[in-house]
């Protein structure tokens, strides 16, 4: 029995170590064709798995199963076989936008656990911060992590080494893997605050809150200075010694090309790389330093404008624009996350109530996010094979707290956590929505906010206020 450590039981069920036969959860590993087996006999429990990470989710059903009945705990008999229908079950939070705190970040990955959701991206870099110590360039935080001083009430701060390891190991006892996410060539105000002599005109920069700032920023890495490529690589060396995870995130998306066109380096490297343009500069750097953490056992993956034009060879996709792409992309060998904008972006509004906050011009509604299909019917199976998975997104532009945060995640990650996990055929949205109320009343026992019309009006359940059909 290993129960207890990995996930901390709030139910205060007390739950000692033994080897008991009866009157016991017993864990077993052991071969077997499905993720998990959970057995809820007369006289014990068993949870049984070929993988630690299953027995990791058979405790998870076992938590989910329980139920208290005027103070007694109680559960069915059952037995449960279940396998999730994707391998990749994420949630990216976008930490340099609105640096959340690591408190907050755990809790995350409690809950993440608890729905079986299994990679927790991190969005480390961006304009508006840099939020990972690197010791090579102790510039990118002292600097690259604090707003300019007129905008001294903003909330700074970064992630030490220390701390990132300390995440890395909670995340890896609840069977989450961290995806780190080190954004290049663009969204990199941040850095190049630190590192001026990095951009195509030297700068000075500093760093602005988004909302007093464009959402594209023109200044990005120049790709003619050899500096740049060594700065970034002494950063993937490090981010790679802390994450242990295979997948290394680069970003890649919203690009502007301005600076580059106008750039006598960035126009002499397309010389001399025989590049077609300024537009083909992305693609070599993308490949570069695919190449570099190729060496080091590290695959990237990059937002789908890492497939343009020069696109990387091998790169794994990350999908958010359309899923039309995928198809072609299977066809050229790459393997894709899909985070459809219309299905998988959490920032976006739940509803057209005039009190909710969130981008988009159309509202991502509860029902919305259910009946997102990432394998649908007719899709063959060569492209099948590689679609790894789908992602959550929760940009941070317009959420300032942690709290602010969780109302734009739950309890819209539960629906999503569902269509990760259980094919289309086995989720029915009337069924959903009963159970959904139950998900509410835990999710506020674990300390969670919920989105703005879940908190004020129950009947917003049955009937998302939006604007199409
Ligand atoms: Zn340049």
């Amino acid at each position: 029995m290993r129960k207890g450590r990995a996930t901390p039981a709030r139910s205060k069920l007390p739950l000692a170590l033994g080897s008991a036969a009866s009157n016991v959860i017993a864990l077993r590993i052991r071969s077997m064709p499905a993720a998990y087996k959970l057995q809820v006999l007369q006289d014990r429990i068993e949870i049984a798995s070929s993988a630690n990470d299953g027995l990791i989710q058979g405790v998870q059903t076992l938590r989910q199963l329980l139920a208290n009945t005027r103070r007694v705990w109680t559960m069915p008999q059952i037995v449960i076989e279940d396998s999730p229908r994707l391998a990749w079950r994420g949630l990216m939070l976008d930490c340099s936008r609105t640096f959340l705190s690591l408190s907050y970040l755990k809790r995350t990955i409690d809950r993440m656990s608890f729905y079986k959701l299994n990679v927790l991206q991190l969005h480390l870099t961006d304009d508006q911060g840099w939020r990972i110590e690197i010791k090579a360039h102790p510039k990118l935080t002292s600097v690259g992590s604090r707003f300019a001083s007129r905008f001294a009430g903003e909330r700074g701060g970064y992630y030490s080494q220390d701390e990132i390891r300390d995440l890395v190991r909670y995340a890896a006892e609840r069977g989450v893997t961290i995806v780190p996410e080190i954004e290049m060539p663009g969204h990199a105000l941040a850095a190049l605050a630190a590192y001026p002599e990095l951009s195509c005109t030297g700068g000075p920069f500093e760093i602005f809150p988004f909302f007093s700032g464009p959402n594209i920023v023109e200044d990005v890495f120049c790709l003619g200075n050899e500096s740049t490529f060594h700065l970034l690589e002494d950063v993937l060396e490090e981010v790679s010694a802390l994450f242990p995870g295979r997948y290394i995130h680069l970003g890649g998306d919203e690009c502007p090309k301005t600076r580059w066109k106008t750039c006598p380096k960035c126009q002499a490297r397309v010389r001399t790389e025989g590049l077609r343009d300024e537009s083909d500069l992305q693609g070599y750097l993308i490949g570069r330093m695919g190449r570099f953490l190729d060496a080091r056992h590290k695959q990237v993956i990059g937002w789908d404008e890492v497939a343009e034009g020069g696109a990387a060879p091998g790169a794994t996709v990350m999908i958010w624009r359309g899923l039309d792409a995928v198809p072609a992309l299977a066809k050229a060998g790459h393997d894709v996350v899909l985070s459809p904008t219309t299905n998988c972006y959490l920032d976006y509004r739940q509803s057209d109530l005039p009190q909710e906050q969130g981008e988009g011009s159309k509202p991502v509604p509860l029902d919305k996010v259910y009946s997102f299909d990432p394998l649908p019917n007719g899709i063959g199976d060569d492209v099948r094979i590689h679609v790894l998975g789908a992602q959550a997104a929760m940009w941070t532009h317009y959420a300032r707290t942690d709290d602010a945060v969780d109302r734009q995640i739950y309890p819209r990650l539960v629906a999503l956590a569902e269509a990760f996990w259980t094919p289309r055929e086995l989720r029915h949205w009337p069924e959903f929505q009963q159970r959904l109320e139950v998900h509410c009343r835990r999710l506020a026992n674990m300390g969670v906010s919920l989105g703005i019309n879940f908190r004020t009006d129950p009947g917003v359940w049955a009937a998302p206020a939006r604007s199409e059909p």
